[in-house]
């Protein structure tokens, strides 16, 4: 099994991290030609999404990357990759990949209070410590989305079938449980 990570921008060398401690092997998309290796399933990281989106369409790794999602690899999305994968931005007119049916929120809690931890219940998996930096919140899920978790009455991680999106940071804890589910799908 070996995963794609989007490594153009953002955390995701902490994603690397963790999926080393499950002994995963991974490869990093940087451009064109790693997105078209043969790999499993995929990671897109939190960091800045205007710069992710724009950098995976300039390096030539946007189409086959939305395509790959479109046709079921498993995709974990953690903060502005939940971005990215976002259908519909209420704050935002520019959408990325757009795969997945929800609407999201960009730097819903403001840009510079944003940063905050919490420990909340997830669908599946029980309480787990969300870390939150300047992060977006799913503020409603279409067609068979199904919320996973709320902080406050706002939801925060959602799937849809191959898709696992997130609000917060779970590469950034030493918990290994959401990527362990991530494995689990693929
Ligand atoms: N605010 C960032 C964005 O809009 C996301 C923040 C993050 O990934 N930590 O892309």
């Amino acid at each position: 099994m070996k995963i794609g990570i989007l490594a153009v921008q953002g955390a995701f060398a902490e994603h690397e991290q963790m999926l080393e401690q499950l002994g995963a092997e991974y490869i990093e998309l940087r451009k064109g030609e790693d997105v078209r290796q043969s790999y499993d399933g995929l990671i897109l990281p939190g960091g800045e999404s205007t710069v992710q989106g724009k950098l995976m369409r300039e390096l030539d790794m946007f189409d086959t990357i939305q395509s790959q999602i479109k046709n079921g690899m498993p995709v974990l999305a953690t903060c502005a990759g939940a971005i990215l994968l976002a259908q519909q931005l209420s704050n935002d007119a520019a959408t990325h990949l757009a795969t997945l049916p929800a609407v999201v929120r960009r730097n819903a809690y403001g840009r510079q209070l944003g940063s905050f931890s919490v420990d909340e219940q997830i669908e599946g998996i029980g309480t787990f410590p969300m870390r939150f930096i300047r992060a977006p919140y799913i503020e409603k899920v279409l067609d068979d989305t199904k919320v996973l978790a709320k902080v406050d009455g706002n939801i925060v991680m959602v799937e849809n079938k191959n898709q696992l999106a997130m609000s917060f940071h779970p590469e950034l804890t030493s918990d290994t449980r959401i990527h362990e589910m991530f494995l689990k799908k693929i």
